[in-house]
């Protein structure tokens, strides 16, 4: 159908911020210093959605500025004064979910029922979670101090989700941001940012630097702060790190998968089909932990496909404000295209390609779930992350079997493994070279349980007790220069 009007609210926050979305920093939006900007569009229709100020090196500077004075009255504030901030903006997440859930489905072109019910509410959830540790942190970290000023650059995938799990430990635990969103997806950052000012978040706490990846190679860079966390691609994590090392900042990044889906022959068949579902069609696959590498018993891989195949034929496609769809927009044309390139590698390679016959919307960037059976297991489609709505089966003969071809891998991030027989369930789980393994259920996050990858998915956790200290060092730590105090 056509694409429904995005409601009045959203539409107006664009309008009113119309060629002027600027850098959030010191506690107030700026143009860029040099005056260039970039676009972000809505990859539903194509249209553009708004002009974004492109960060060079004079923005970067005055937001590390910013944050460097903000940093030290922030820490000195009490645990207490300093969950009270986080309170109060995990209640204006709840209180403006709708409007946020509506600019991060046009701005990324994920479904307004994931943003509504998954993204917001998870955002908020991270806020109140670490409130509380904020309150904690005289007790229960007593020999920690924070890192000090952090530079936080984020993925298009989940990007309001991502800035909370990256804000939120580190405002709480005293720290002060300079964060860079997605350039895809800058929109939701920058109305956090709008809401934590009204909310009375002192200025240069957090300070939002928009641009492309030159302006995260500036964060990166920069003499003057003490932590890099980075979420995205293995291959730029790669470059940070070559960057950061010997440089006296602290590092955690969050990297790619290609996650193992493993379903044995007592599987709760329904189940585990439902589970693909969510595995690999969530958010049009676009998701680092998706399980993308289908592991089947060979007993039943028959009866599953044809299960698969047929939810297949009823996943619907469509505009992300449309409420009744399973899927919507692929974040941009050139992860279209990839994703298309590596499908017909995966043809070529001598997989079968399996596609419902569902229409899909015309104008945007769409791509139909897709299975691919057949593969093998060195081939390309079985080893890269796509980061697309595509599943890549094999079958597999024994456990042991299973978890060599799971551990195949130069990632590992997650694992789900589907068994009605716990103790199989929790002998292979055990065997897994993944951060996180689910077992009869998959993708489910908490704020309270750490979430981080093994290998080439990178290192640090995010969330719980682990995140925390993430953002806290020893008290008597001797970094690459000791500070006065500030
Ligand atoms: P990307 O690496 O291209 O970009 C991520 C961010 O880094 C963007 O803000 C980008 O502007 C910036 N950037 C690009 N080049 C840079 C450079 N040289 N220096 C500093 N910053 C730079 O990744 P993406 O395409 O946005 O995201 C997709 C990837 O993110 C996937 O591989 C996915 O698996 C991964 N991801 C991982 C997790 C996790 O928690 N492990 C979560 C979400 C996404």
């Amino acid at each position: 159908g056509p694409a429904p009007e995005a409601d009045t609210e959203a539409r107006a926050w664009l309008t009113r911020h119309e060629g002027k979305l600027g850098h959030f920093i010191n506690g107030a939006f700026v143009g860029s210093a040099s005056g260039k900007s970039f676009d972000t569009f809505e990859p539903a229709t194509g249209k553009l959605l708004a002009k974004i100020a492109h960060g060079g090196r004079d923005d970067v500077n005055a937001a590390v500025a910013a944050a460097r004075k903000a940093q030290g009255p922030w820490a000195k504030l009490s645990g207490h004064a300093r969950a009270r901030h986080l309170y109060a903006l995990a209640r204006l997440i709840q209180r403006h979910a709708r409007l946020i859930a509506v600019v991060e489905a046009l701005d990324n072109g994920k479904p307004i029922r994931e943003t509504r019910d998954i993204d917001i509410p998870l955002a908020a959830r991270h806020f109140y979670h670490h409130a509380g540790w904020a309150q904690l942190q005289e007790t229960e970290f007593a020999d920690q101090v924070p890192v000090g000023v952090v530079g936080q650059v984020i993925p298009w995938n989940f990007p309001f989700l991502m800035l909370a799990w990256k804000v939120a430990p580190a405002l709480a635990l005293g720290n002060s941001v300079i964060l860079k969103p997605a350039e895809f997806t800058p929109l939701t950052a920058l109305l956090f940012a709008e809401l934590a000012a009204a909310a009375g978040l002192p200025p240069g706490v957090l300070n939002v630097v928009t641009g492309e990846g030159e302006t995260g190679a500036l964060i990166v860079e920069h003499e003057d702060i003490d932590k890099i966390a980075f979420t995205g691609s293995t291959e730029v994590g790669r470059l940070i790190r070559e960057k950061t090392a010997g440089s006296g900042k602290s590092l955690t990044l969050e990297l790619g998968g290609k996650s193992p889906f493993i379903v044995f022959d007592d599987a709760d068949i329904d189940a585990a089909v439902e589970g693909v579902v969510d595995a690999i069609w969530f958010n049009q696959g676009q998701v680092c932990c998706a399980g993308s590498r289908l592991l089947v018993q060979e007993g039943v891989a028959p009866v599953f496909h044809d299960r698969l195949k047929r939810r297949m034929e009823t996943l619907r496609v469509g505009h992300p404000l449309d409420k009744a769809i399973d899927m919507a927009a692929i974040v941009a044309p050139v992860q279209l295209q990839r994703i298309e390139e590596l499908v017909a590698k995966g043809v070529a390679e001598g997989a079968s390609m399996h596609q419902p016959k569902i229409e899909l919307p015309k104008g945007g960037s769409f791509f139909r779930p897709t299975l691919l059976t057949g593969v093998q297991p060195t081939s390309v489609v079985a080893t890269e992350e796509i980061f697309g709505p595509v599943a890549v089966s094999m079958t597999f003969r024994t456990p042991e079997e299973a978890i060599q071809l799971a551990n195949h891998s130069r990632y590992g991030l997650a694992a789900s493994v589907w068994s009605e027989t716990i103790g199989l369930a929790l002998h292979v789980a055990a065997k897994l070279a993944a951060g996180v393994v689910w077992v009869n259920a998959t993708n489910l996050f908490d704020a309270s349980s750490g979430f981080g990858g093994k290998r080439e998915s990178g290192f640090g956790r995010e969330g719980g007790r682990e995140g925390c200290y993430e953002y806290l060092k020893p008290k008597a730590w001797m970094g690459r220069k000791l500070r006065p105090e500030h």
